[in-house]
């Protein structure tokens, strides 16, 4: 790889450069010679510290390196290979551009460079102290280059007494390395303390380097993310057992660039609303990518942040996108093992040892046991035992008081001073088809007989539907009989639906099963007669409910064991903070 010549970036497009300090720590050092590594095409980045970087940073790659002659333009100020005009910074595709990096650390610390661009006889080398530059050297090394950084601050006091301990700064580099390691999967890295080996990464696949940063705890308990609509995200998301106290296990990059980004924060706590206590939040590893004109990357000296020319349309689809992962993945019935939901197991009858800590309810129920049992009862077809029914998702239930219905389809109410809206169908689906359940666990299908038994035609599509479920039909409580061809004559329906024209439901049954939405392919039948049969008795959209019925709605949502979504994926409960309303009314800023 032969690279552009460095040059001195004209006038208009320095000024045009974010300014402000680019080396505000040790991790700012190691920061700009990884992205100058990177951009060399490296392959294989070591990063060597002492004294928490204070006293010693180097770091060595195997990438295109310097031509001996540009060593010395290369301290000088808004000197840069990589871009030539204020134009160009419009699609930047480097980490660095702007040509500020090496002349702002040589200004505190004392630098030198020994590098070997591929085929040349030999490598050259220069040292340049607090901005003096030293004689040019010829030296031996191998292709690349190694830069070391020593006495960092050495003239600058004032700089050094703002360092926190040392400690803390070893940990912002070791971040640093793990932010860079993470937008460039294919590069190995290796950081170095003192004798002590802290990171050692081989180069891998962007989800593998992903799940490597989030550490051991977390590693088997995440989703993977890879959407590519005109916001592409991609990465993996930490179950929402693994929420934690601080944003630490939080990464994010946008088009290649590790982030800091409060707004793509936010979004992951909307998108994590409900699934996890308050007061914790997410961890995740998430990729953004937009078109690069849609960006703009020269906001922030040390570019640690970025701007969205529409934040507002970024936001929402990654709320969008993170909760259709995490919906779909409490949903998900036909992989066992993929996902590791609390209490879950791999396999039935497996100790799960890996349960996540408090994020979990007390008394989360063991859905290995009562999957057992279902298996037992259900005979050979049950043979997704540890996922079904689907396993809590966390966070109790608050109580909640009840304060009226909305536009006939939500339950107003109040809990702890936050409104809560509860979609009244979604809930009544969820209370039904977890009763189902509860029943045919229990072996024994709680049908309601009918007075005069129906009598119901069937068309040649729901006969051959009707073949094909009898066994579920029966397990559930819908007693069916032949009654000539083509009819059949219902005697009971589930007591759920004892209320509901039988007929009806029956047919509407019918109906889903035999058009195999998609959204519930791969679930056995019995659950897919299940859920048709909740969804098609539960109240819905339009039926007025009086404030008992509501009361006991909420109570019964409270006992079951997700009561947080319905088996469609959708949301039971919207809940506004008492202290969002607050800041509405300006009572709170
Ligand atoms: P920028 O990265 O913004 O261009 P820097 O001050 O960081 O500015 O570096 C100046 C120039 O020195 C770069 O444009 C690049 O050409 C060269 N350079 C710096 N570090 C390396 C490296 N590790 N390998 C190859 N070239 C390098
Ligand atoms: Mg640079």
């Amino acid at each position: 790889m032969t690279s552009p010549r460095i040059e001195v970036l004209p006038t208009a497009a320095a000024e045009r450069i974010a300014a402000g300090e680019v080396v505000e720590r040790p991790a700012s050092v190691v920061k700009e010679l990884i992205e100058n590594s990177l951009d060399a095409g490296t392959r294989r980045i070591t990063i060597e510290i002492d004294g928490a970087g204070s006293r010693l940073i180097r770091v060595s790659d195997d990438g295109a390196g310097i031509p001996a002659e540009q060593l010395a333009v290369a301290f000088e100020r808004f000197a840069t290979s990589k871009i030539r005009s204020a134009d160009d910074l419009r699609h930047v595709n480097t980490y660095g551009f702007r040509g500020e990096a090496l002349p702002s650390i040589a200004a505190v610390a004392r630098v030198t460079i020994v590098t070997r661009p591929a085929g040349a006889n030999s490598a050259a080398a220069v040292t340049v102290t607090g901005g003096e530059r030293g004689a040019p050297a010829v030296a031996g090394a191998a292709d690349g280059t190694m830069v070391t950084v020593e006495n960092l601050f050495y003239n600058t006091p004032a700089r050094q007494r703002f360092l926190k301990s040392p400690a803390r700064e070893t940990a912002v580099i070791v971040e640093t390395v793990q932010a860079l390691a993470l937008a460039a999967p294919s590069v190995a890295f290796h950081l170095v303390d003192g004798e002590r080996e802290i990171l050692w990464m081989p180069p891998e696949s962007f989800e593998n380097r992903a799940r490597r940063v989030l550490g051991a705890a977390l590693r088997d308990r995440t989703l993977t993310i890879d959407t590519r609509g005109l916001t592409g995200l991609t990465g993996v998301l930490g179950t929402p057992e693994t929420a934690q106290a601080r944003r630490s296990h939080q990464w994010f990059l946008v088009n290649g660039r590790p982030v800091r980004s409060p707004m793509l924060a936010r979004a992951l706590d909307q998108a994590y609303h409900t699934l996890i206590p308050e007061g914790r939040v997410p961890a995740a590893v998430l990729h953004v990518r937009v078109p690069q004109d849609a960006l703009d990357v020269n906001i922030h000296p040390r570019k640690a942040e970025v701007r969205f020319a529409d934040e507002r349309v970024v936001f929402s689809d990654v709320v969008r996108e993170v909760r259709r992962v995490l919906h779909g993945a409490a949903l998900v019935h036909t992989a066992p093992g993929a996902v590791r939901w609390p209490g879950a197991t791999a396999a039935p009858g497996t100790p799960d040892t890996a349960v996540g800590g408090d994020a979990l309810p007390a008394g989360a129920h063991d859905v290995a046991e009562s999957a057992t049992s279902y298996g037992a009862a259900a005979g050979p077809d049950a043979v997704r035992p540890s996922l079904w029914p689907p396993p809590p998702l966390t966070a109790p239930w608050p109580s909640i008081r009840v304060l009226g219905q909305l536009a006939l389809t939500y339950i107003v109410g109040e809990t702890g001073g936050d409104l809560v809206l509860i979609d009244q169908h979604a809930a009544h689906e969820r209370v039904l088809y977890e009763r189902l359940l509860a029943r045919r666990r229990a072996g024994t299908a709680h049908a309601q007989g009918l007075v005069t038994p129906a009598v119901v035609e069937l068309s040649p599509a729901e006969a051959a539907v009707v073949s094909e479920v009898e066994r579920p039909l029966a397990a559930l409580g819908f007693e069916v009989e032949a009654f000539g061809r083509a009819t059949i004559r219902l005697r009971a329906v589930p007591a759920i639906a004892a209320d509901r024209d039988a007929i009806t439901l029956f047919r509407a049954c019918l109906a889903d099963l035999g058009s195999g939405r998609d959204e519930h392919a791969g679930r056995d039948l019995e659950e897919r007669l299940a859920i048709a049969t909740a969804c098609h008795t539960a109240v819905r959209a339009g039926d007025r409910l009086d404030q008992t019925k509501m009361a006991a709605l909420l109570e019964e949502l409270a006992r079951t064991e997700d009561p947080y979504s319905c088996f469609h994926g959708r949301p039971t409960m919207v809940r506004l903070r008492g202290r969002d309303l607050e800041r509405w009314f300006y009572r709170r800023l």
